[in-house]
């Protein structure tokens, strides 16, 4: 090592450096957060840093700093691109140090242990996620550290997958071992969304240790209190969890106070393909909110009810009381505009108390976050009062009042103790509030006693020597002094000492002034100690109120999700459905939420759906290309999840037969944001239908079956629909180009045919949106062609080909005679026509015409006419 790696501060650094290998590590000195050697280089890249250099010749270190002040922006970014970053410290004040400040790694942060507002997501939870593989099944845990979520879960390894999309993890935690130890769940891990993935050494995912972990943590001996003593790797996960929040927090985290085991069987479990079908949070388009349910739902007023809300419509209910519940707490807000008016005025004033809890069980919340705590809390009681009546009667806001706390120790306390805005900096002085401490007002007074003081010195000091003009002045060089013109320097007393000389005057200073300077001084470093002391106690007497003011935050979300969705129900007119335990969806005047939202007042034409679980299971519609199919059936599973989400739905009547779950698949072709080769992917998820399926499921299957060849996509479709028909009875709509499929509708019972009408106005076709009862035995495809400008010769001829395919001649020997009359091209046709191996036919099958452009198959028309002719 070089000499200027070996001075004692270089010395402080490579020990922290050395504890965290995998960290870019900031260095505190002074105002700024240094990185040296690769550090310097790698973040003057990633952050356009200057490069500087510490020592010179040889002995050079690369070197780059970001100012304390501003540091938050550039730990984003890093953290963002998925670096991890140690702050080392400094843990003690440098005034009392004897030689060098003693420095220490306070905190490590990484994607999944983000607290700061600027970093995260306001919409979103941010989790970090543990998976610990166990013999029967995967052991999950996920935390927010930035609101105190703390969940447990164990799935059987098929449901990873899903299960990780649903959390959308920040950064994962898993076993170093896990790829050699298990490859399929590796694999699972790899291809998860989750930004970084982190491995931990394995035996920190040991059950029995993340039992002892959690159990110390909680201070508990046993873990029944919360249901989660019979889990098995679920417990190692949540160890681990803990364990390296703790270890990158380094702090007490006691807004971590209840872990809560994930129950399946409470909510609807909404797989990957399921959720992006039906663009529930993020469009297929880009990933972004807009055109999503949530995006129409949302008008929440708080970050947490946001939060809430999106966890809502991702897992609605499955136990009909719940829903019934929470649907009579919407419907109050709903009915009763006063007693709505008044939740969402109320909100308007709260902050993301759950995340400001967050910062203060992390032990980081400063000045500015207290006092934005305390003013969340300050419309807590006229949230209360408005809610008393309406809660009397009903159950769910009668909870939330229940839960509702305006904890008036936090608020009179940060009142009392604190100005209206701090600094952000909690050592500079300027937190406390007058009259919150003797002492501290007494130093205080030492100052502004001080301006009097000076001005008495001033005058006596002018009265002394005679000197009317003479003026006591300040600045940060010299402190306090006695300027003088010089016209007067002839009456400057002995005692005065020169310290500068100026164009028109000297400046003198006095053995008075210094010790007066030096009590100023001296008084405001110990005002800046004792307000940051104050603080700190202050800090310390909230946080002891911390699972209230917890619970508090999470009756407020709930209000103000609730709030959002009656809100939304009354200005879009929704309606409040039945749902009950029976079989039967029944929408009347149904409106797809997203698309309705959309367009103009009454523009999207309402549908109705009767599928009563019996004699009408399985409905399969057909109709032309763009007539609304897709649009039909997801409205249909969207009202079942907006109904068990608690919500109204966008219908003039809904009554919804309890849904298990809802099960969505679009057909390869249809699923634009997947890419090339999906047919696998289809019929995988197929599968997963067919085998998951109950009598109680609402499937929606979009143009299954169309990632393949014509035959076996009519082939693998009719199947399928066989199957969900006779043995899954699933309740199903079935939307498809291939009107083969009318045909199950005479073979099956339970099954329907349904078609968007059209109507035909001379050679134009007018797609009316409307869903009506029967097959189609059309798919207005020529239509489509003609409205896309195919000239009228090649639409005539191709609608010859149309019906010879469509096996409309009653004979193989009507042939001749359906090409148009021209007896010389008979003969010809006839061979043409023959299936073995004739070019014409054999490109007219190949054709897949759902899958062309109109000019596509303007040109292989016109093809097909050359090798006629
Ligand atoms: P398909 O699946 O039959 O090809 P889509 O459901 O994708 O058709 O609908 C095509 C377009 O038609 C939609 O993007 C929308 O603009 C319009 N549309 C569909 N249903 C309706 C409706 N009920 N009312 C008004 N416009 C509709
Ligand atoms: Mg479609």
């Amino acid at each position: 090592m070089s000499n200027a790696a070996q001075t004692p501060m270089m010395k402080q650094y490579h020990a922290a450096r050395a504890e965290h290998p995998d960290c870019i590590l900031f260095f505190r000195m002074g105002d700024f957060f240094e990185m040296f050697y690769d550090d310097a280089v790698l973040v003057s890249r990633e952050l356009g840093l200057t490069l500087t250099s510490r020592s010179k010749g040889e002995d050079a270190i690369p070197m780059a700093g970001v100012p304390v002040r501003s540091m938050e922006g550039y730990l984003r970014k890093l953290v963002a691109r998925g670096h991890r970053v140690a702050l080392c410290d400094q843990v003690e004040d440098p005034r009392e140090a004897k030689d060098i400040v003693d420095r220490r790694v306070v905190r490590v942060i990484t994607p999944g242990t983000l607290t700061e507002d600027t970093a995260l997501e306001e919409s979103e939870p941010n989790f970090l996620t543990a998976v610990a593989p166990g013999r029967r099944g995967v052991g999950l845990a996920w935390a927010d550290v930035s609101t105190g979520i703390f969940e447990l879960e164990e799935v059987p390894p098929d449901r990873l997958s899903d299960e990780l999309t649903r959390l959308q993890p920040a950064e994962l935690l898993v076993p170093e071992e896990l790829e050699r130890e298990n490859a399929a769940i590796h694999t699972v891990v790899r291809a998860s969304e989750a930004r970084t993935v982190t491995p931990l050494p394995g035996w920190k995912f040991g059950r029995d240790g993340g039992f002892q972990v959690l159990a110390d943590h909680l201070k508990v001996n046993d873990l029944a209190g919360f249901g989660c003593d019979d889990l098995g790797p679920a417990l190692g996960a949540g160890g681990a969890l803990l364990h390296y929040l703790k270890e990158t927090q380094q702090a007490d985290l006691s807004h971590i106070n209840a872990i809560s085991r994930f129950r399946d069987s409470d909510t609807m479990f909404l797989d990957r393909a399921t959720r992006r079908a039906l663009e529930l949070t993020t469009n297929a388009r880009d990933g972004g909110r807009d055109g999503t349910l949530l995006q129409v739902l949302d008008r929440t007023q708080t970050p947490m009810g946001a939060r809430r809300l999106k966890a809502w419509v991702t897992a609605p209910l499955r136990r009909l009381e719940a829903i019934h519940e929470r649907q009579e707490g919407v419907a109050t807000l709903v009915e009763s505009a006063g007693v709505r008016e008044c939740v969402r005025s109320g909100l308007t004033g709260v902050h993301d108390l759950e995340r400001l809890v967050g910062r203060l069980g992390c032990g980081r919340a400063g000045a500015r976050d207290l006092v934005a705590l305390a003013s969340s809390l300050v419309p807590v009681p006229g949230l209360m009062d408005g809610l008393e009546e309406a809660a009397k009667a009903v159950p769910y806001l009668l909870n939330i009042h229940a839960r509702l706390d305006p904890c008036p120790e936090v608020t009179d306390l940060v009142g009392r103790a604190l100005v209206d805005s701090p600094p952000a900096i909690l050592t500079e002085g300027g937190l406390i509030r007058e009259g919150y401490d003797g002492d501290l007002d007494k130093l205080h007074t030492v100052g502004s006693e001080g301006k009097g003081y000076l001005h008495r010195y001033q005058a006596e000091e002018a009265e002394r020597t005679g000197i009317s003009n003479l003026k006591v002045g300040f600045n940060r060089v010299f402190g306090y002094y006695i300027e003088i013109t010089h016209t007067h320097s002839d009456r400057v007393p002995d005692n005065y000492v020169r310290k500068q000389t100026l164009k028109n005057a000297e400046r003198y200073i006095t053995p008075e002034l210094k010790e007066y300077e030096a009590r100023v001084l001296n008084a405001e470093e110990r005002i800046k100690d004792i307000e940051y002391r104050l603080f700190m106690e202050v800090r310390g007497e909230v946080e002891r109120h911390v699972t209230r003011i917890q619970t508090c935050a999470g009756a407020l979300a709930d209000l103000d999700a609730a709030a959002s969705l009656a809100e939304v129900a009354v200005i879009r007119r929704y309606v409040r459905p039945e749902v009950n335990r029976g079989l039967r969806l029944e929408v009347e005047g149904g409106r797809h939420p997203v698309l309705e939202a959309g367009m103009a007042g009454g523009e999207f034409v309402p549908n109705d759906l009767d599928l009563d679980g019996k004699g009408d299971r399985l409905a399969i519609l057909t109709g032309p290309n763009m007539s609304g199919k897709s649009t039909y059936i997801r409205q249909a599973a969207l009202h079942a999840l907006m109904a068990q989400a608690g919500a109204y739905v966008s219908a003039d009547r809904a009554v919804i037969g309890l849904v298990d779950r809802v099960f969505t698949r679009v057909g390869a072709s249809d699923d634009l944001s997947r890419g090339l080769s999906t047919f696998m992917v289809e019929m995988t998820e197929v599968a997963n239908i067919l085998n998951n399926a109950t009598d109680r499921s609402l499937l929606i299957l979009d143009e299954v079956g169309r990632g393949t060849s014509t035959y076996d996509g009519v082939s693998i479709a009719w199947a399928v629909a066989e199957h969900l028909a006779t043995r899954l009875r699933s309740r199903t709509l079935f939307a498809t180009h291939y009107h083969e499929l009318t045909a199950l509708a005479e073979r099956l019972e339970g099954v329907r045919n349904y078609n968007v009408s059209v109507r035909e106005w001379g050679e134009q076709v007018v797609f009316l949106h409307r869903i009506v009862p029967g097959g189609s035995d059309r798919s207005y495809g020529l239509h489509v062609a003609r409205l896309a400008g195919v000239p009228g010769g090649v639409i005539d001829r191709a609608r010859v080909i149309l019906e010879i395919l469509q096996g409309k001649a009653e004979r193989r020997e009507a042939l001749p005679g359906l090409g148009g009359g021209d007896e010389a091209a008979a003969p010809r046709q006839l061979s043409l026509f023959d299936p073995e191996g004739d070019p014409v036919i054999q490109a007219l099958r190949e054709a897949d015409v759902n899958r062309m452009t109109p000019l596509e198959a303007l040109e292989l028309l016109a093809r097909l006419k050359d090798q006629l002719e």
